[in-house]
């Protein structure tokens, strides 16, 4: 798709150190890893983001990001891992090409993914509410 860094990379016109490769997905290693083993899984079919993304390339993205999550265990040691997608800007998102993080983690690593919120300015019901009313 165009300028896309991902789909050069799928189609081997941009080297990436390429981990794992089927007939939907590539994963290759992140050039800038927050941990040892940091991956990216992406569709081999271009779409901006998970939203856009096929229901047969979400499953495919999950079911290679939990096999080499997997591997990462088993081959790097590593004592677990974060799965992670970045949706839109405001979440962190910068390349356009849906991707998954896989994000190897070791026992007593400085990474910290989340900060939890103390006082909510309204209550979960209310949240839980409108969440539901995206659904439909
Ligand atoms: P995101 O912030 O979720 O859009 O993440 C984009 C990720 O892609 C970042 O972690 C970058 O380090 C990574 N990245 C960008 N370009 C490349 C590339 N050519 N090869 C490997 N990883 C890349
Ligand atoms: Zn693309």
């Amino acid at each position: 798709m165009g300028d896309c860094i991902f789909c050069k990379i799928v189609t081997k016109d941009v080297p990436a150190e390429i981990v794992y490769e089927n007939n939907e997905v590539v994963a290759f290693m992140d050039l800038k890893p927050v941990s040892p083993g940091h991956l990216l899984v992406v569709p081999k079919k271009h779409s901006q983001d998970l939203l856009d993304a096929s229901a047969d390339d979400t499953a495919a993205l999950f079911e290679a990001a939990k096999l080499l999550g997997g591997a990462a265990i088993k081959g790097l040691n590593a004592h677990g891992f974060n799965i992670g997608v970045n949706t839109k800007p405001a979440a962190g998102q910068v390349v356009f090409h849906t991707h998954v993080h896989v994000i190897p983690r070791y026992d007593n690593d400085p990474l910290k993914m989340w900060s939890h919120m103390d006082n909510l300015s309204e209550e979960l019901n209310v949240t839980a509410q409108k969440i539901k009313s995206g659904l439909v």
